[in-house]
């Protein structure tokens, strides 16, 4: 889907990154047939990503920021700690409703709180300590979405940001979008609360680490 990396090579890594559980496949099939922007879930590369930084992490609390129909979700939910719980947060209905029926499928299912509604009302709620973070909905609200986690991960914690290329618009930026997700690759460039690595997987992801 993303353009950015030659063709066959995204084919390459695809075939030599493991397998996905079969659900995840089942996921993907089944967006494809009934949603409208498919190319939105995040697929094998960087769920596997997403998975292995969990079982790294061992994180108590993740906070991601747009479920989709929940491959994202249940990629990390897969890595978590027997204590280890993941809250998503989505705003369309069609959406919540896949992402529920896959999660009520899947053996890491129970892990995962499913919150209705704007994500930023959710964020405002927490008073927990966030361990990692996936940010991945309105790119217009990520400036905000990222000051929001970001003061509520502990030192030590991560926080992934997906799309930071924005298929290489962040380059030249003219819509409002493009613009908030270039601010924001720059206030993380000189945040000194963190430190960060802007990955070139996919379509750009942000790996930043709270110091
Ligand atoms: N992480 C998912 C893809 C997310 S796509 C995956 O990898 O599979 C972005 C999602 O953010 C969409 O489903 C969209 O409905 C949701 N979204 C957009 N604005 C939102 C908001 N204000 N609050 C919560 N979710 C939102
Ligand atoms: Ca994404």
């Amino acid at each position: 889907m993303s353009k950015l990396v030659d063709h066959a090579i995204e084919q390459y890594a695809y075939q030599y990154t493991k397998e996905e559980p079969d659900q995840l496949r089942e996921i993907i099939k089944s967006t494809k047939g009934s949603m409208e922007s498919p190319g939105m879930l995040t697929g094998r590369l960087e769920g596997r990503f997403l998975c292995l930084l969990v079982k790294i992490l061992q994180p108590k609390l993740i906070i991601e920021i747009g479920t989709f129909t929940g491959y994202s979700a249940l990629s990390m939910a897969e890595g978590l700690p027997a204590d280890g719980r993941l809250i998503t947060c989505e705003i369309n209905p069609k959406a919540q409703r896949m992402a529920q029926q896959a999660f009520d499928a899947s053996p890491y299912g129970s892990k995962i709180e499913l919150r209705e509604g704007p994500a930023l009302d959710t964020l405002r709620s927490l008073d927990q300590t966030i361990d990692m973070a996936f940010i991945d909905a309105d790119k217009d609200n990520y400036p905000i979405y990222y000051e929001e986690v970001v003061q509520r991960t502990r030192s030590g914690g991560l926080i992934l940001i997906d799309n930071m290329f924005r298929s290489g618009r962040v380059l030249d930026p003219k819509t409002s979008d493009c613009k908030a997700v270039h601010g924001l690759n720059e206030s993380i460039h000189q945040d000194e609360r963190v430190e960060n690595v802007l990955l070139t997987i996919r379509d750009g992801v942000q790996m930043v680490y709270k110091r």
